[in-house]
């Protein structure tokens, strides 16, 4: 193999793992970012409930305003849902499972619990749905990153190169 040939299967090598770990981080941080936004409405909606049932209950005398934050309730049930949903997409991402039993994340293929020894049920295979929509997004993040890596190893090529002749 000559530099050059050496030179660019290196570089992908390098770029495909790279990118693909890049790219799971990205995805990771995406859904954080997410979950953190839904943590921050449901501080929000506490936040009107209380103004709801300082205004109702105590400036109004009302006894039963429960009514009255239906449909604040009815958010915070979307959201934490919402949060649980995105808890799930981050740790199929990462290739690992919540234990049924003492909910400790666990690798996703384990038949068994190695915390608390609990059979783990079987479940179909359902990867790759997180990533569909995020791919392709985060491509200049990823080139950033990764031409870094491809420049080291560059360097380390050359360096290479040199000492054979
Ligand atoms: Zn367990």
């Amino acid at each position: 193999m000559d530099f050059f040939e050496k030179l660019g299967k290196k570089a992908t090598e390098t770029f495909n793992s790279a990118a693909e770990k890049t790219n799971k981080i990205a995805s990771e941080a995406k859904i954080r970012i997410k979950m953190n936004d839904c943590k921050s409405k449901i501080k929000d909606i506490y936040q009107d409930i209380g103004k709801i049932v300082y205004q109702k209950f105590v400036l109004e005398g009302k006894i039963e305003v429960k009514e009255d934050i239906e449909e604040q309730l009815t958010k915070i049930k979307e959201y934490t849902d919402q949060i649980e949903e995105y808890e799930k997409q981050i740790l199929e991402l990462t290739n690992l499972k919540q234990c049924e039993n003492c909910k400790n994340k666990i690798d996703k293929n384990a038949k068994f619990c190695p915390e608390c020894g609990a059979k783990q049920p079987e479940e179909p295979v359902h990867e790759a749905e997180v990533l569909e929509n995020e791919e392709n997004q985060d491509e200049e993040e990823i080139i950033e990153d990764v031409s870094n890596e491809v420049e080291e190893t560059l360097e380390d090529t050359v360096e290479e190169d040199n000492n054979n002749e």
